[in-house]
C-alpha cells in the first residue's frame, strides 16, 4: 500500500482518541473524588443536590462543566473536531459517571448498614431519591426547621433526580460543544488561531490623541462594485471605510500598509467597544498551513446582551497570513 493509499484509508477526523478519553475520564474522576471526599467529610455537603429558584439544578451543571472539561480540553490538543458523535459519546459516558458516584455512595453506605448491602443498589436509589426534602424558606442559623419549610415529594422526588442529571449532561458537554464552533482547519486537523486587529465604531472615529490623524487615502478604484450607485464620495475615516480599506489590502497581500494603518486606528479600539454598534476585524488562521480567512463582525449591545454578526469573510493568501503572525 502507497502512502497515497494509506492516507486515503486512514480514518479523518475521528469522532474520539486515546487522549479525549484520557484527559475526559481523568477529569471526570477527579471531580467525582472531590465530591466523594466532600461528602465523607461533611454527609451534608452535596454540591450536586444545589438548586435555585428552586428546581435549577446549578449545581448539577457546574460539576458536570468540571467532569466534561476534560472532554473538551483532549479535543482541542489533539485537534479533534467536536462532531454530534463525540458529543454522544460524552453523553453516555457521563451518565455512567452519574450513577458511578452513587454506587460509590451506595458501597460506602453498605459497609456500615449491612442489611442495605443485602438489598442492593438500585433499592438503596429508590429510597434514597424518594426521601429527598426540600428545605426552602430562610431560616436563622441555629434556628429549628419548621416543618412548613420541608417539602416532601416522594415518588416526585424522580423528577428532581432527572434535572439533577440532565444538568450533569448538559455541564458535561458544555464546553465540548464551545469547542465545536471553533474554527477548524480540516487540512491540517487542527483548531485554528484567532487574531483581532481592531474595532471600530460604524461612522467616523472618535478621537483618542489631539494630533489630528493622516490624510484621507485616494478613494478606491473605480472598477469596484461597491459605492458606485452612492452620489456623493462617503467620508474616509469611518469604521466602515477604515475596515473596507484593510481588506483592500489584504486581498492585495500587502503586509506593511495593513499593518500601518491597523497601527494608526487600533488605539480607536478601547473607545469603541464600549460604542453600541461597532465592527471587529479579525483573522483566522491555520497554525500548521496559514490558511486563513479575515472576517469583519459587526457587535451589537454590550454584556449580555452583545450580539455578533460576520458580515464579511475575505480569503487569504497564506504568504500575507505568515507576514502578518510570523
Ligand atoms: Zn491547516
Amino acid at each position: 500500500m502507497t502512502d497515497t493509499e494509506a492516507s486515503l484509508s486512514a480514518p479523518k477526523n475521528p469522532p474520539f482518541n486515546l487522549t479525549v478519553l484520557g484527559t475526559g475520564l481523568l477529569s471526570t474522576a477527579l471531580v467525582l473524588l472531590t465530591l466523594y471526599l466532600l461528602k465523607r467529610w461533611d454527609a451534608d455537603i452535596d454540591p450536586m443536590g444545589w438548586y435555585v429558584m428552586p428546581f435549577i439544578p446549578v449545581g448539577a451543571i457546574l460539576v458536570g462543566v468540571g467532569a466534561g472539561c476534560g472532554y473538551g480540553i483532549g479535543a482541542y490538543f489533539s485537534g479533534i473536531k467536536v462532531k454530534w458523535r463525540m458529543l454522544t459519546v460524552v453523553l453516555i459516558l457521563q451518565t455512567a459517571a452519574y450513577f458511578a458516584s452513587h454506587y460509590i455512595e451506595y458501597h460506602d453506605f453498605a459497609q456500615t448498614h449491612p442489611a442495605w448491602a443485602a438489598r442492593g443498589f438500585v433499592a438503596y436509589f429508590d429510597a434514597m431519591t424518594r426521601s429527598l426534602e426540600f428545605h426552602i424558606g430562610h431560616n436563622r442559623p441555629g434556628a429549628p426547621t419548621s416543618p412548613s419549610d420541608i417539602l416532601k415529594l416522594g415518588v416526585w422526588n424522580y423528577l428532581l433526580r432527572g434535572a439533577e442529571l440532565l444538568g450533569f449532561l448538559v455541564g458535561g458537554v458544555f464546553i465540548p460543544l464551545v469547542l465545536s464552533k471553533k474554527p477548524y482547519c480540516e487540512t491540517c486537523q487542527v483548531y485554528q488561531r484567532q487574531k483581532e486587529f481592531l474595532v471600530l465604531t460604524l461612522g467616523i472615529q472618535p478621537e483618542v490623541t489631539k494630533k489630528k490623524s493622516t490624510p484621507p487615502l485616494p478613494p478606491p478604484p473605480e472598477s469596484l462594485p461597491l459605492n458606485t450607485a452612492a452620489p456623493t464620495q462617503p467620508p474616509t475615516d469611518t469604521g466602515l471605510e477604515i475596515t473596507h480599506r484593510l481588506l483592500e489590502l489584504a486581498a492585495a497581500g500587502d503586509v506593511t500598509n495593513f499593518q500601518t494603518l491597523v497601527a494608526e486606528h487600533k488605539p480607536r479600539t478601547k473607545k469603541a467597544k464600549k460604542a453600541t454598534e461597532r465592527q471587529g476585524l479579525q483573522l483566522r488562521y491555520c497554525p500548521i498551513c496559514k490558511a486563513g480567512e479575515l472576517v469583519v463582525l459587526r457587535y451589537t449591545g454590550q454584556g449580555q446582551a452583545l450580539k455578533t454578526a460576520t458580515v464579511e469573510t475575505l480569503p487569504v493568501d497564506a504568504n500575507w497570513v505568515v507576514g502578518m503572525v510570523g
